[in-house]
């Protein structure tokens, strides 16, 4: 007997072909809601599931009693139960380094659109505003030469901090959980604790994953530390940030700008203020979304289920603990 594997995500015909090969793939091209009745059917057989941005409950793996593995098609983990899965035994596989380029391609783009209010400009030459030489109040400020503190130097951090340092000839600073010399010495980095960051950067752009640790890590306090020229990029999690008071920040003048490809609340309802500022720049959490990042991400997501249900290796493995406690 095939097992049998539940795919929530849209998959390209070939990858849909390669796992059918091998396994049952009850097929969800748009799942709107984890209540969809044949949704729970299909969990209650599955021993693998691939997909993404749907949160995994306990209660859920608890209707899914031969589930083996799951392979999301994300590189962040937080809407999965990590230690839960890993008590039971349940593989969790990710998608790192495919999308971290196209990720911190985005994050440079909300470096440059706020800085250089794009959005903002385009709209004004959109709406017939253009009708002299632009004069200073559209200036916008430089992003070269400029300080830009990292909060989170990983993969994604230290792709936009590259881009930063080798392209626009920044400055990095960085704060993280642990220190990173070969960054320090390719990208003239250099570590601070997160307070000096904030208080010292010109762009401060987070890209530390969600955890119990990182929820909030950005409120109030931290924009009160800010210049009041920051501009402020969240490009992980929206839940990182406090947004109440990133709001409150923008609106009294506290930082200058946002660029921001997530919030905690997704999609984000046109009753948040944050799409009606101008010193805003909203984008619909497309980090990765390019066509060929996100075949990758999926092909990733494809291989690491069929290795992990044919009883091998994944290729990106988040629990560790699980695949050491298989038999
Ligand atoms: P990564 O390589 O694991 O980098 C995360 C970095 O954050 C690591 O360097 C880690 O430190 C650091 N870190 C973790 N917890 C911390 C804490 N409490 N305080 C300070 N630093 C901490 O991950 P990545 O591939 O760069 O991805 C980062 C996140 O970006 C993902 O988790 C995801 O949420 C988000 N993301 C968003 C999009 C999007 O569409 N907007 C796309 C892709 C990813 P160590 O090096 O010491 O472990």
């Amino acid at each position: 007997m095939k097992k049998r594997i539940v795919a929530f995500r849209r998959l390209k015909q070939e990858q849909l072909d390669q796992l059918t090969e091998d396994f049952h793939v009850d097929y969800f091209e748009k799942l709107d809601s984890a209540d969809d009745p044949a949704f729970r059917e299909a969990l209650a057989e599955a021993h693998g599931l691939v997909g993404a941005s749907l949160k995994i409950t306990p209660q859920l793996l608890d209707e899914a009693p031969h589930l083996e593995a799951i392979a999301s098609i994300s590189v962040g983990y937080d809407n999965y139960p990590v230690d839960e899965l890993t008590r039971r035994g349940i593989l969790l596989c990710n998608t790192p380094d495919v999308l971290t380029e196209t990720t911190a391609d985005t994050g440079f783009l909300l470096i440059i659109a706020t800085a250089r209010r794009a959005v903002e400009l385009a709209e004004f030459v959109k709406r017939g505003d253009w009708q002299e030489s632009i004069g200073e109040a559209q200036f916008g400020t430089d992003v070269h030469g400029k300080t830009l503190g990292m909060i989170g130097f990983g993969r994604i951090g230290a792709a936009i901090a590259r881009r930063g340092a080798l392209g626009f000839g920044m400055k990095i600073l960085y704060s993280n959980a642990s220190p990173k010399p070969q960054l320090e010495q390719e990208l003239g980095a250099t570590r601070r604790e997160m307070d000096e960051l904030l208080a010292e950067s010109d762009f401060v752009c987070v890209t530390v994953p969600l955890s119990a640790e990182t929820e909030h890590l950005i409120g109030k306090r931290e924009f009160a530390l800010m210049k009041p020229s920051a501009i402020f990029v969240n490009i992980a999690r929206g839940k990182v940030v406090d947004e109440p008071a990133l709001v409150a920040a923008l609106e009294s003048g506290e930082i200058r700008a946002a660029g921001l490809d997530v919030f905690e609340q997704e999609p984000l309802s046109l009753e948040s203020p944050l799409p009606h500022m101008a010193n805003v720049v909203a984008l619909p959490h497309i980090g990765s979304a390019t066509h060929e990042t996100r075949d990758a991400m999926a092909q990733r997501a494809v291989d690491n289920i069929a290795l992990a249900l044919k009883g091998e290796r994944p290729i990106s493995l988040v629990n560790e603990a699980a695949y050491q406690s298989r038999d």
